[in-house]
């Protein structure tokens, strides 16, 4: 059960404190305790509490952020929750499978994030590529869209079940590069692809998406992302002595 004192769960803007009180209730009954809230609407707030019944303590130990950024700090995985499939195709996977592997990972030393969007309108494309898996709930298909807490508990229900199972060993051997390293590189990416004229700052979207899934895919280790941005900076150094020649 160690594992699961690495997954953190984070809500994006919840606008109704009932569902962050019952989030916390369905956390607390699988075994997980860190609940990250990020600009919830109406935080601390009775009606939380009241959801919560019995488990206050983890609304008590609940994080606020100001942006998911913050929220998901040093994780070495983290895994968006949608219910809609996205315009280019992500590697999503059921619960069971992201489950297994979150479990696989954490229990190896690596931070984890599940993340879940607003009631209304849940995550967005921009929120979704700060995550290298996309968990979607299998539903009726005319009708695909779970109640925020819900959602948390079918997901924490296949957390617990995969922390009792035996520990798969992770497919990272080394440590992964976390969230914020990621997000580095790619910033360094984009940079160096526009100073060569290979990306157009005007129209970057989709390149952009495009290499981040393959790095989701890949799951770089951070002395792979170290040895990625020492060429970037490689490329930008010749550039600039042809620059100045
Ligand atoms: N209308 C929104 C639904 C948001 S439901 C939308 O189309 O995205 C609130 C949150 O619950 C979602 O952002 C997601 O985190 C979770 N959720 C709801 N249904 C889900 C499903 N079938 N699979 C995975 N997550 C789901």
């Amino acid at each position: 059960m160690e594992a699961l004192a690495r997954i953190r769960i984070v809500l994006v803007e919840p606008t109704h404190p009932g569902n962050v009180g019952a989030a916390a209730r369905a956390m607390k009954t699988m075994g997980l305790r860190r609940l990250a809230l990020v600009a919830p609407r109406d935080f601390p707030s009775e009606a939380a509490w009241a959801r919560a019944s019995g488990a206050e303590d983890v609304l008590e130990a609940a994080e606020v952020h100001p942006a998911l950024e913050t929220a998901v700090a040093g994780c070495g995985l983290v895994v968006g929750t949608s219910a809609r499939a996205r315009s280019l195709p992500w590697p999503a996977r059921e619960p069971r499978a992201a489950a297994a592997e979150a479990v696989a990972e954490a229990a190896a030393g690596t931070e984890v994030a599940f993340v879940f969007g607003r009631e209304r309108s849940g995550l967005t494309n921009a929120e979704l590529d700060r995550c290298q898996r996309l968990l979607s709930i299998p539903t009726d298909p005319g009708f695909r869209s779970l109640n925020l807490a819900a959602a948390v508990q079918v997901v924490a229900y296949e957390l617990h079940l995969a922390a009792r199972a035996p520990a798969a060993p992770a497919d990272t051997l080394e440590q992964p590069a976390t969230a914020e390293e990621l997000e580095r590189f790619y910033a360094h990416l984009e940079r160096v692809m526009v100073l060569v004229g290979f990306l157009d700052p005007a129209n970057p979207r989709r390149l952009m998406r495009r290499m981040r899934r393959l790095f989701a895919r890949a799951r770089p280790e951070r002395t792979e992302i170290n040895i990625l941005r020492g060429i970037l900076t490689a490329v930008e150094r010749c550039c600039r002595r042809r620059g100045e020649s």
